[in-house]
C-alpha cells in the first residue's frame, strides 16, 4: 500500500483513510506550522505523479477489508497540485461508495482545472490562516506567485461553482495570526464565504518551526465567538478504536508514522492494540531506532527516527 494509509483517527472526519498523491513535499507553501516538514519543492504548477487506476485499486482494496468512515485525499503536501485529481476520485467512486473528502489548502482554487477536480469531491476542507499579505507571508511562506487575494477570490468562486459542504479551517498561531485586528479582518472575511462551517486549530503536533506555538483554549473560545455561529474549535478525537487486529504493527504503525507524527492515544486508536500493548510495541520500535520520541506542549509524540 503506498499511497493508502491508515485508518486514522481523524478530529473532523471519523476514521480516515488517507490517500496520499503527492510526494513528500511539493507544497504550495512552506507553513511554519507544518506536521510534515520543510517544504522541498515549493511550486505552483500542477502535473502527474502516480497511476490514478492503481491508487483507485489501492483505495479499493483497503476499504474493502476494514472500517473507513471516509476517503481523503491529502498526504505530504498539496494533493491539488496533482494534476490527476479529478480523474482519480472519479475512479475511486466507481469502485466504493464511501464519501470522498479532500483537504486542501485552497492556494490553486482560482484555477479553473482545480475547482473542477474538487467539484468530484463529496466535501472539501480548505485552509485559510491569513487575510492580509503581511501575515500570510510569515504563516504560509508561499510560493511567490501567490497573493492573499487572489486566493480569497479563488475560495469565493469555488463556493459560488460547488454545492456540496465546505468546511474552512483555520490554523491560529500564538504571536503569528491571533492579532485582534488580523482576527477581526478575518471574520468579516470568511462572514461572506459563505462556507458550511468554520474550524478553528491551533497547534497539537510537532510543527516545521519550533517558534510556531499554540494558541490556549480561552482564546481559541474567544475567537471562535468572533466567527459566529458555523465556527467550532475541533476537539480531540474520542471515539474508542473499533479496527479489526492486524498483524505487522511495526509497518503500520510506521507507514502512518511517516505521514505525520502520532501520540500513543492515536496509535491506540488507529490500530486494536490496548494501551500497554501500543506502548511497548513503540518502546520496542525506539530501542530499535524505528521511531523517536519527543514531548511537545503535555503530550508524547512519536515520530519516524
Ligand atoms: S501545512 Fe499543508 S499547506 Fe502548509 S506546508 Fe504543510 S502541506 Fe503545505
Amino acid at each position: 500500500m503506498r499511497h493508502v494509509f491508515g485508518p486514522v483517527p481523524s478530529r473532523r472526519l471519523g476514521y480516515s483513510l488517507g490517500v496520499d498523491i503527492i510526494p513528500p513535499k511539493h507544497c504550495t507553501y512552506d507553513c511554519i506550522y507544518c506536521q510534515i516538514g520543510k517544504t522541498t519543492n515549493r511550486e505552483i504548477g500542477r502535473k502527474s505523479f502516480y497511476d490514478a487506476g492503481l491508487i483507485a485499486d489501492e483505495v479499493a482494496r483497503k476499504v474493502g477489508s476494514t472500517r473507513v468512515d471516509v476517503i481523503t485525499f491529502s498526504g505530504s503536501g498539496e494533493p491539488t497540485l496533482n494534476s490527476d485529481l479529478g480523474t482519480m476520485i472519479r475512479k475511486v467512486k466507481e469502485r466504493v461508495d464511501t464519501p470522498v473528502v479532500v483537504i486542501t489548502n485552497g492556494s490553486l482554487l482560482y484555477e479553473k482545472d482545480v475547482r473542477s477536480d474538487l467539484g468530484e469531491a463529496d466535501m472539501v476542507l480548505p485552509s485559510l490562516d491569513a487575510v492580509t499579505e503581511e501575515v500570510f507571508q510569515r504563516i504560509n511562506r508561499p510560493h511567490p506567485l501567490l497573493d492573499i487575494t487572489r486566493i480569497i477570490e479563488g475560495l469565493r468562486e469555488f463556493r459560488a461553482e460547488y454545492t456540496k459542504p465546505i468546511w474552512l479551517e483555520i490554523m491560529l498561531i500564538k504571536n503569528v495570526n491571533d492579532d485582534p485586528d488580523e482576527l477581526k479582518k478575518m471574520a468579516q472575511i470568511v462572514s461572506t464565504l459563505n462556507v458550511d462551517r468554520i474550524q478553528l486549530n491551533t497547534v497539537t503536533r510537532p510543527p516545521s518551526e519550533e517558534s510556531a506555538r499554540r494558541l490556549e483554549e480561552e482564546d481559541l473560545q474567544a475567537t471562535c465567538r468572533l466567527f459566529g455561529p458555523r465556527c467550532e474549535v475541533i476537539c480531540s478525537f474520542e471515539r474508542t478504536g473499533e479496527i479489526p487486529a492486524q498483524a505487522d504493527w511495526t509497518r503500520i504503525i510506521l507507514e502512518t508514522l511517516r505521514r505525520r507524527p502520532l501520540t500513543l492515544d492515536d496509535v491506540v486508536r488507529t490500530t486494536s492494540l490496548s494501551r500497554l500493548q501500543a506502548e511497548t510495541k513503540l518502546r520496542a520500535m525506539e530501542d530499535e531506532g524505528l521511531v523517536r520520541s519527543y514531548v511537545l506542549g503535555d503530550d508524547l509524540f512519536y515520530v519516524v527516527a
